[in-house]
């Protein structure tokens, strides 16, 4: 390989590139950046809002996702253009620090460098842009400050938060709003005495029934069946070791079998061997336990005992599964039936075996140590229950913003019109061609609201202009979708509302990569 680096030559410096590495510089080095950002920003746009349509993507080995969801479409796209992947890191951004508006703050990256582009076509600096952006990202922020609703946030505005956030997904045949009203209760009742935490909210999905069997669980779901099939398949008040270990036959046994010399050391060593099998069941019954899960395996013979003995065991249940059980009953993990003591015993309300087709799942409810909830998620089919789950993740994720991250402001594109309008207002004060950047800002968020219009079927100039007037005369307006048609009006009196939070993260993230690309003018890379 051929040496990269400087070097001099006749006293001129000379860049030695590798032979395979392609360099462009300049305008060519902008344009094709702000072309590739956009192109990806194009991608998700159709998506944007409740009448939203979704992308069916086909990965290489034909597996097959349906989903109206920005982060997720970008993620499945395996793009490589290193500009158009910075627009994807704004989703996964956005999808981090907020858990919903990927496509708004993806869509908001993408215009702002279309306005770019032609800021950099009427010989604007770049630097010039960079700074203007971030002067109107800031005007923004106060803008969104100031359209937080002074409203109490109560169950009624979370519901209406969650069902913002969730129609037009992918929710199967069941209405959003009463699915809101499951993850308002989930988060209700996850709590650990210092708030909601998201943490203690698992999803569980399942298909083979219609969405509207969606419940809310007190406790968790795992995936799992007895090992015997004469074990109950629901135990009330149960107490519960979790045990990290085998229960099988140690390892010395077995060799016992190939040094044995006489029939009677044989029984011998197979006495020994039922001894030691009867001793966990003994062990575990004698503590006082009636559900095991145990990460190992369990061996027919101690699974037939403990069967006997009323008790119900899982085995090979996974570390992660084991944890949550830990972290709801209060059960302590041990390494061995040995160390077994009461002490180690955690206790639930109920655990129950439910058969799903060739499934069987277990729920360990009213667990002693936790307010951990899962919502347990029905559909159709798999490509059903995939999309409503990331459609309820969204949906906690925009409950958990308002509670905590800074209250709700109007959605269906009212506060980006209130955006826009203050950075308008404050321009006016702006000396030389920054003016003209800030101003491209102010356009380049006018993209939600004419997205939102144009997904709607509604003509977006007109609507555009409708709703500037409307927010002009009544203050907040946004583009409401009403059955097949939008409607400019309040977004407050249909319960439309956004996590101040989603706002304030999507513009922070869009400007951040817009302006990251603009300045660009020279793109080195390694290998063409
Ligand atoms: P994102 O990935 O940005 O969250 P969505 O497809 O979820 O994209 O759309 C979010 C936008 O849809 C927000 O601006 C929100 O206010 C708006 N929205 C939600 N419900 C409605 C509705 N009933 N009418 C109009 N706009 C709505
Ligand atoms: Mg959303």
């Amino acid at each position: 390989m051929s040496q990269s680096g400087q070097r001099r030559m006749g006293g001129q410096p000379l860049f030695i590139l590798d032979e395979d590495a392609q360099r462009t510089q300049g305008d060519d080095a902008q344009s094709s950046n702000i072309a590739a950002g956009k192109a990806v920003t194009e991608s998700v746009r159709t998506t944007l809002g409740p009448r939203g349509m979704d992308k069916m993507l086909v990965s290489d080995s034909g597996d097959v996702v349906i989903t109206n969801d920005g982060a997720t479409i970008l993620d499945e796209m395996d793009i490589e253009h290193p500009a158009a992947q910075m627009i994807v890191e704004v989703a996964e951004t956005q999808e981090e620090e907020v858990g919903d508006g990927t496509t708004t703050a993806s869509v908001l990256a993408g215009q702002l460098l279309t306005q770019a582009e032609d800021l950099l076509e009427d010989d604007v600096h770049p630097t010039t842009i960079v700074e203007g952006y971030h002067e109107a990202a800031q005007l923004a922020q106060e803008a969104i400050d100031a359209e937080v609703l002074d409203v109490d946030i109560d169950d009624e505005t979370l519901i209406s938060v969650a069902e913002s956030s969730m129609t037009g997904k992918g929710t199967g045949d069941v209405e959003a709003g009463a699915l809101a009203e499951t993850v308002v209760a989930a988060v209700r009742q996850a709590t650990d005495g210092s708030g909601s935490t998201r943490d203690q909210i698992a999803i569980r999905s399942q298909a083979g029934a219609s969405s509207s069997a969606t419940e809310l669980v007190e406790g968790i779901i795992i995936e799992e069946e007895p090992v015997h099939g004469n074990m109950p398949s629901s135990v009330a008040d149960a107490t519960i070791a979790v045990i990290d270990a085998d229960l099988e036959v140690r390892e010395s046994n077995i060799d016992a079998e190939y040094n044995v010399s006489s029939v009677d050391q044989l029984n011998a060593a197979i006495e020994a061997e039922e001894e030691e099998l009867s001793s966990y069941a003994e062990a575990i019954a004698a503590v006082g336990a009636d559900v095991v899960f145990v990460s190992g395996d369990v061996d027919d013979r101690v699974g037939a005992q403990l069967s006997k003995e009323g008790i119900v065991a899982f085995d090979g249940v996974d570390s992660d599964e084991l944890q949550d059980v830990t972290h709801t009953t209060g059960a302590s993990r041990v390494g061995s039936v040995d160390t077994l003591e009461a002490d180690d015993l955690g206790e639930a309300e109920d655990v129950s075996v439910q058969k799903y087709g060739d499934e069987e799942l277990a729920f360990v409810q009213g667990g002693a140590s936790s307010e951990t909830v899962t919502i347990f998620a029905r559909g159709g089919t798999d490509h059903v229950t995939d999309e409503l789950e990331r459609a309820l993740n969204d949906a906690l994720d925009v409950v958990v913003a308002a509670l905590d991250k800074g209250g709700v402001v109007p959605g269906a594109g009212a506060t980006e019109i209130a955006i826009a309008d203050h950075i308008r207002s404050e321009a006016a004060s702006i000396e030389g061609r920054k003016q003209l950047a800030v101003e491209s800002f102010a356009d380049a968020v006018d993209v939600i609201p004419r997205t939102l219009a144009e997904n709607t079927g509604m003509d977006p100039i007109d609507a555009l202009v409708d709703l500037r007037a409307e927010h002009e005369s009544e203050g907040i307006a946004g583009i409401i979708s009403e059955g097949q048609t939008g409607v400019i009006d309040d977004p407050i009196d249909y319960g439309v509302l956004d996590p101040a939070a989603v706002k304030r993260e999507a513009v922070e993230s869009a400007t951040e990569a817009a302006t990251m690309i603009a300045r660009i003018d020279d793109v080195i890379s390694s290998d063409a």
